[in-house]
């Protein structure tokens, strides 16, 4: 599995982060279910859920609300730092992590 990302996009109207791989395969996650999977201590509720995993399917629910992207940033080689509306940006996001968390149908059945 390529885990390397060679473009980002974000769309703030559709509200989407888009991650295009080394491979040619694109992931798009949508803001809210990457909200919900904030990996950061404070949002995953302390260290001992920390690892607790993600269900993707957080990023297939419809969107009750809307949020702001700021910036992302890649943070060393292994993630991507979100800053949203409100200043929350302590979330790193593996690139593992999201291309595992990968919404669309292929890599759902998979
Ligand atoms: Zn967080
Ligand atoms: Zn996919």
């Amino acid at each position: 599995m390529n885990t390397t990302p060679v473009r980002l996009a974000v769309d703030h109207e559709a509200q989407t982060l888009t991650v295009e791989w080394g491979d040619g395969h694109a992931s798009s996650f949508s803001y809210e279910g990457l909200r919900q999977a904030c990996p950061c201590v404070e949002c995953r509720g302390g260290h001992g859920k920390m690892a607790e995993s993600v269900d993707p399917v957080v990023f297939r629910l419809p969107a009750l609300m809307m949020y702001e992207i700021k910036t992302v940033e890649p943070s060393g080689n292994y993630a991507a730092q979100i800053t949203w509306g409100d200043g929350h940006r302590s979330g790193f996001y593996r690139w593992t992590d999201l291309r595992a968390w990968c919404p669309c149908e292929r890599c759902r059945e998979a």
